[in-house]
């Protein structure tokens, strides 16, 4: 969704308010112009023979997002069992799947050999167990390069207490399993982080796996993971895409001119590729003063969008039933019991209970986040498409809450009366 001063635009003028008419609050929407734009922007921005963008699916994993990606021509990044079995079922052939899992059991990456998907170590106990097992598979692994990068601690994985990836300085020891093993490593991964603001510090990074990929005979792909940034707020920067996109270009085509061949440059981008796209929209139940605050309580809490208490993340609000209303400044809270603010002293045109506000940037790592503390039921998704909206993902009901709960017969019988 286009949020421009408090301008509301879903592609195809389709009208958010209708949609909580039919589909009822809260409601997630993702828009799919949105999400083939920045599809588009990355292709674009990277000239290189072989490009490769794999859509890293735990950002928003509904079935319909996933074909649509298909549709357009990408690739998928899985980071457990269970999404890798999401992707094969809506129709990515193995070899689209790249799996990067982090402290999985053994047994799991037995099962993703097994579906024939691009396996990506990050262990080395692992890559030794893979390659006195699996010598015919080739393999992909994860390298951290150690570059400080990320907007936050929770969300930055390249730095040297991180556990993700085998730590560049232990290529000597990958070296040895390889050979000792006779593994064949046919790509190299590395994943900073998220948010990175500055090309430099990511050329910094593939400079690091450039040197290492140097001594690797059998590389077919070389994937640089993600952390490209959206912009959350009006004077955020997003990662300037197409900077990025033509210096890594010309260092990549320079490193495979000198390789012998062309490699595919991989990338998988998550955020970047549906945040935008989602917006969220729940109605306000309550307006409340108190001595310091005017609080609007709406219809969710951090069981629908956990991002601004566990990451402190910004999604801008906007009153959608209030277009020209003047604005006044709220805080916004959930109905959740425990404290779940979604943002302090925003200035949001003016609230009658009955509005409906709409978070912006939902699609990523929103809806996936999403549990059922409270028991409450998860919301409906609706995805639009060419002016038409469809129910992606219905309501949950009672039925939803309960249907894991087992009743121990002791309740059943001796219990019951005393
Ligand atoms: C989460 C993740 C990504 C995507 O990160 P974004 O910040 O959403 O782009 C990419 N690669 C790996 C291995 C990940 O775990």
């Amino acid at each position: 969704m286009e949020l421009k001063d408090q301008q509301y635009r879903l592609s195809g003028d389709v009208d958010p308010l209708d949609l909580c008419e039919t589909y009822g609050c809260p409601l997630y929407v993702y828009d799919t112009a949105i999400i083939k734009r920045q599809y588009e922007k990355i292709v674009n921005a990277f000239s290189v023979p072989k490009l490769r963008i794999n859509y890293a699916c735990k950002a928003l994993t509904n079935i319909n997002i996933l074909k649509y990606f298909k549709h357009l021509g990408a690739g998928l990044d899985t980071v457990s069992i269970q999404e890798v079995m999401i992707g094969l079922s809506v129709g990515f052939n193995p070899e689209d799947i790249i799996y990067t899992p982090n402290c999985v059991s053994f047994e799991e990456i037995e099962m993703a050999i097994a579906k024939g998907v691009k396996i990506n170590i990050d262990n080395i106990s692992i890559l030794e167990q893979f390659g006195q097992q699996y010598q015919d598979v080739p393999v992909c692994i994860r390298i951290n390069p150690h570059i400080m990068a990320g907007g936050s601690s929770k969300i930055s994985t390249g730095h040297i207490d991180s556990k993700f990836g085998i730590s560049i300085h232990q290529m000597p020891l990958v070296h040895r399993v390889v050979e000792a093993t006779g593994i064949k490593v046919e790509g190299l991964h590395m994943h900073t982080g998220s948010d990175i603001l500055d090309a430099g510090v990511f050329l910094q990074g593939a400079e690091i796996l450039l040197n290492v990929a140097n001594d690797f005979e059998d590389l077919a792909y070389i994937d640089f993971g993600s952390g490209f940034k959206v912009a959350y707020k009006a004077n955020d920067i997003e990662t300037d895409i197409e900077e990025l996109g033509q210096k890594i270009s010309a260092r990549f085509k320079r490193f495979c001119e000198n390789y012998g061949r062309d490699l595919t440059l991989m990338f998988e981008p998550g955020k970047f590729l549906v945040s935008e796209a989602g917006s969220f929209l729940v109605k306000v139940n309550v307006v409340k003063q108190t001595t310091s605050t005017v609080f609007a309580g709406i219809d969710s809490g951090l069981n629908h969008l956990i991002r601004p208490m566990f990451y402190d993340a910004h999604h801008d609000i906007f009153n959608l039933s209030k277009p020209k209303a003047k604005p006044r400044i709220y805080t916004i809270v959930g109905y959740i019991c425990e404290t779940d603010t979604f943002g302090v002293n925003r200035k949001i045109n003016e609230i009658q209970e009955g509005d409906i506000l709409c978070f912006a940037n939902a699609g990523a790592y929103c809806s996936t986040m999403g549990s059922n503390y409270n028991s409450r039921f998860r919301p409906a998704e609706v995805l639009v498409h060419e002016g038409q909206s469809h129910l992606i993902r219905r309501r949950e009901t009672m039925e939803d809450i309960l249907k894991n709960q087992i009743e121990a017969p002791l309740f059943k019988e001796a219990l019951v009366n005393t």
